[in-house]
């Protein structure tokens, strides 16, 4: 049953969202959705098994095979994510309180960057499939004994039905950026959203039934990974898995995808480089490192979590940036005041300490020692300051893995011919930053840095046109503008003679 209101114009949906009804999972099992910041339960929410997902799927399958949506014209399926991301907007308010509640993100973050994103997202592949571009080729062959004209053209037609898999950090923008461009090209999808957010995937259900999305074109099973998500991923009638999370679950879907040959696409984790440089502006580098680092406290893929700074501003920067950081707000995701929210689960923060535990144990100084806070109103979410390490040591375990929190490790060097060896010595290979008023010194390090993404001189300054995604064990395959499209669509060559 709908529960109960978060305040807005919404009922709180925690069903599982399949042909086009919420439905209780087939045994009625349930979870519940926590709110990290008092770990109070928000909703108990359908737990989805495999005989769910078989139902989705199914679902997805005959929308598929059957259904009106992969035989729309573009610009109908247009119409639709148009109407959707209208849909999205007029729910701005609602969908942002949600995501603040059920993922600890502040809400200024969710109301001014998470739902505008997942409204673009629609927009965006709106266009992008209504203005995509063709392929035809012209020849002349001789072909049986008779020269002959041929012109080939290249159909572009949908995979077919795909699994969406997403994480917890930014559960709506996720969802659209993979929902739109799947839908977009005319395939059909099972999203499986994280059990530790799944509320505002499933208002997206709900909009998408009232955007006109056809039934069974968009699935939402909620559920955990093993009874959810792994039959969805192995399950014969799916064609293609976008998943974005972390690096061991990406690695696992890989496999179990290849025993059916699906497309798959894996968006993992990072440990990006943050390089600045002694001609850099100080204090868009300090502003642009504080961001680059601490938004949604550290638990973004993104997350520029080695900061190399060059030995002749290392001291100033230093000093700036400390004060910055140290200024930080953590508190309430719900207050304007708060600049760092809790961390997702009371597990993910043992995790996050356990990591500053060994380093500490390794002999590494913390420069600034962030704690569980003290104030008791913040007792009971899952709270934790920043942290910085410095000088930190390469090899050591907090600069080899993804912590994914507010912990940060910041090294000194000398040339850019050092920083790129130290920057590239990860398995990883998500982003990268540079700040530096020298343009060669940019580009050079932008042209040898191990990774799918490079700033110069600015943090996630995004364009949806552009491919998103990382190299090594950050991932496969891209997402973003053309990109997306190529994955959720199938050349067909036919080639006419005459
Ligand atoms: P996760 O891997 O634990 O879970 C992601 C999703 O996979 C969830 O829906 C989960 O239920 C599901 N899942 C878990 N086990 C599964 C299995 N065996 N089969 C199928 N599905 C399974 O990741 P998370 O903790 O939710 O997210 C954090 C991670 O996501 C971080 O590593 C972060 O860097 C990464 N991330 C990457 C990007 C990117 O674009 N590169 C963006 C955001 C987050």
């Amino acid at each position: 049953m709908p529960q109960t209101p978060l305040g807005g114009d919404g009922a709180l949906e925690s069903r599982l969202y399949i042909d086009g009804a919420f439905a209780d999972a087939r045994d009625g099992a349930t979870f519940p959705t926590l709110d990290p910041a008092t770990n109070e339960t928000i909703a108990e929410v359908s737990a989805g098994g495999p005989a769910d997902v078989d139902r989705a799927v199914t679902a997805a399958r005959r929308a598929f095979d059957e259904g009106p949506w992969p035989r729309m014209t573009a610009a109908q399926r247009a119409k639709v994510l148009r109407r959707l991301g209208d849909l999205l907007i007029d729910h701005r308010e609602d969908l942002a309180r949600l995501e603040s509640r059920d993922a600890g993100k502040p809400f200024r973050e969710t109301a001014d960057r998470d739902v505008p994103r997942a409204a673009d997202n629609c927009a965006f592949f709106a266009g992008a499939i209504e203005q995509r571009e063709q392929s035809a080729f012209f020849d002349r062959k001789p072909f049986l004994g008779a020269p002959r004209e041929i012109v080939s053209i290249v159909r572009e037609e949908p995979v077919g039905v795909c699994a969406l898999l997403t994480p917890w950090n930014s559960p709506l923008m996720q969802a659209t950026w993979k929902i739109a461009p799947a839908i977009a090209a005319g395939n059909t999808c099972v999203l499986k959203p994280s059990e530790l957010t799944p509320l505002s995937t499933l208002k997206l259900a709900a909009l998408c039934g009232e955007a006109g999305v056809p039934d069974g074109v968009v699935n939402v099973v909620t559920g955990f990974g093993p009874q959810a998500g792994a039959p969805l991923v192995a399950d014969p009638r799916v064609d293609a898995v976008a998943f974005t999370g972390s690096e061991p679950t990406g690695i696992a879907i890989n496999l179990a995808a290849a025993a059916t040959l699906k497309k798959v696409t894996l968006e993992l984790g990072g440990k990006s480089a943050n390089v600045v440089c002694d001609d850099a502006d100080l204090d868009l580098a300090v502003e642009g490192s504080v961001l680059a680092m601490f938004r949604h406290s550290g638990q973004v893929c993104l997350a520029g979590t080695r900061l190399f700074v060059q030995a002749g501003i290392y001291e100033r920067f230093v000093e700036q940036f400390l004060a910055r950081v140290k200024a930080l707000r953590v508190g309430d995701p719900q207050s304007s005041e708060s600049d760092l929210g809790p961390l997702i689960s009371p597990q993910h923060r043992e995790r996050v300490e356990a990591f500053i535990a060994q380093a500490e144990a390794e002999g590494n100084s913390a420069l600034l020692r962030g704690a569980r806070p003290a104030q008791p109103a913040l007792a009971s979410g899952n709270y934790h300051e920043p942290t910085i390490f410095a000088p930190a040591r390469d090899d050591d375990r907090i600069v080899r893995e993804e912590v994914f929190g507010p912990v940060l490790t910041l090294f000194r060097f000398e040339t850019l011919d050092e920083v790129v060896a130290r920057a590239n010595a990860t398995r990883y290979g998500l982003s990268s930053y540079i700040w530096t008023r020298d343009i060669a010194t940019g580009m050079r390090f932008a042209e040898r840095v191990r990774a799918g993404m490079c700033w110069i001189n600015g943090y996630f300054l995004r364009d949806l046109r552009q491919p998103f995604g990382g190299r090594g064990h950050s991932g496969l395959g891209r997402e973003g503008g053309r990109w997306s499209l190529d994955f959720f669509t199938e050349p067909k060559l036919v080639c006419i003679a005459y």
